[in-house]
């Protein structure tokens, strides 16, 4: 088969697309021919290499992808050949005290397909079948595959850990990108007033479309200030950052007295300068989420699937592009998902 793949990391160069060893199903794994795939911004760190991560190389990467089962392994009994189906990426081990309490994401061993372990960009992928969600008849594959890691991600961290609820005010960061997008779109089905910075005004206008109350064009305007003035000074109740460093201190600024300040990601870096002052004089509360429990998958994706949320595809590549797809999610270009097909199903 065909597979997109690097040997070592390194810039967008190293990636290729080229003829990888069929995959063979285990007992509990489901072999699926896939149809799509979509790319995430941990793509672009795990090509460039994450300290701790030491991968099997080549690595075949991918953390979303969709396709039609074509065999099961001898223990699966949830699927069967024909079906279609679309990845859930997180891994846990289903024994822990996290996982007992069903949190799979905060398993003592919770790892991500794609990232840590090969993922799913190539004509057919062998995984858990755990891992794989279904995909009703008349959802399109580019949806199927694009959907689950960041709505999963937005549906977590708003609605169980940020407990988002009807009237609040919720600012959205980076509302172009894939979790920002979802995010927005979660918080305004929630209730909330939604507020979402963006770099221009045609993916601000997309940011409206979507369910954002207010705009705020972080590249001509200080977002801090403008949320504090369209608040009437208050702050907003929960700021979603993605963004990281580039962006926490004004996060900070943004919130109201007992505010939450939200993070399931830092793409402009791990290490911000932070305001500790604020923090207790102003009472807030730092909260951290990441990907989400098998249940919270199911509920954030079935309202992808009943058309509720729609994820934005802002291109559809071949995966012999999978480079130019890292340059559009490395250079902030368009808005929502980055798909690819594999070559020889376009
Ligand atoms: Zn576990």
């Amino acid at each position: 088969m065909k597979a997109v793949q690097f040997t070592d990391h390194g810039g967008r160069d190293v990636i290729e697309y080229g003829e990888f060893p069929d995959p063979e199903p285990d007992r509990d794994e489901v072999l699926v021919d896939v149809k799509a795939g979509a790319l995430n911004h941990l793509d672009v760190w795990t090509r460039r290499g994450l300290p701790g991560i030491d991968l099997d190389m080549p690595h075949v990467p991918g953390s979303d992808g969709a396709g039609e089962v074509v065999a099961v392994g001898e223990d699966v009994t949830r699927f069967e050949p024909g079906d279609r189906v679309a990845l859930s990426a997180g891994v846990s081990c289903g024994e822990c005290e996290y996982c007992r309490h069903g949190e799979h994401s905060m398993c003592v061993d919770f790892h991500l397909i794609g990232e840590h372990v090969r993922g799913v960009h190539s004509e057919l992928a062998a995984v858990p079948a755990d891992n794989l969600l279904e995909v009703p008849e008349g959802v399109d594959w580019e949806t199927a595959a694009a959907a689950p890691l960041v709505f999963q991600t937005a549906w977590r961290m708003l609605v169980s850990r940020g407990d988002v609820t009807p009237g609040e005010d919720v600012l959205v960061l980076g509302a172009s990108g894939g979790v920002g997008h979802a995010a927005v779109q979660i918080a305004d089905h929630a209730g909330a007033t939604v507020y979402a910075t963006g770099s221009s005004e045609e993916k601000l206008e997309h940011a409206r479309d979507l369910g954002a109350d207010h705009v705020v064009d972080y590249e001509s305007e200080d977002f801090a200030d403008r949320v504090r003035e369209l608040t009437g000074k208050r702050g907003v109740d929960v700021v979603v950052d993605h963004v990281g460093a580039a962006t926490w201190r004004d996060s900070l600024k943004s919130l109201a007295k007992g505010g939450r300040l939200l993070t399931c990601g830092a793409t402009t870096g791990p290490n911000p300068e932070t305001d500790i002052n604020r923090i207790f004089w102003n009472q807030l509360q730092v909260i951290g989420s990441t990907m989400a429990s098998h249940g919270e998958a199911d509920d954030a994706l079935e309202l992808v699937w009943d058309g509720t949320f729609e994820p934005a595809i802002r291109e559809v590549l071949p995966m012999s592009e999978t480079a130019r797809a890292h340059e559009l999610l490395e250079e902030r270009e368009g808005f929502g998902k980055v798909v690819v097909k594999p070559d020889s199903e376009l």
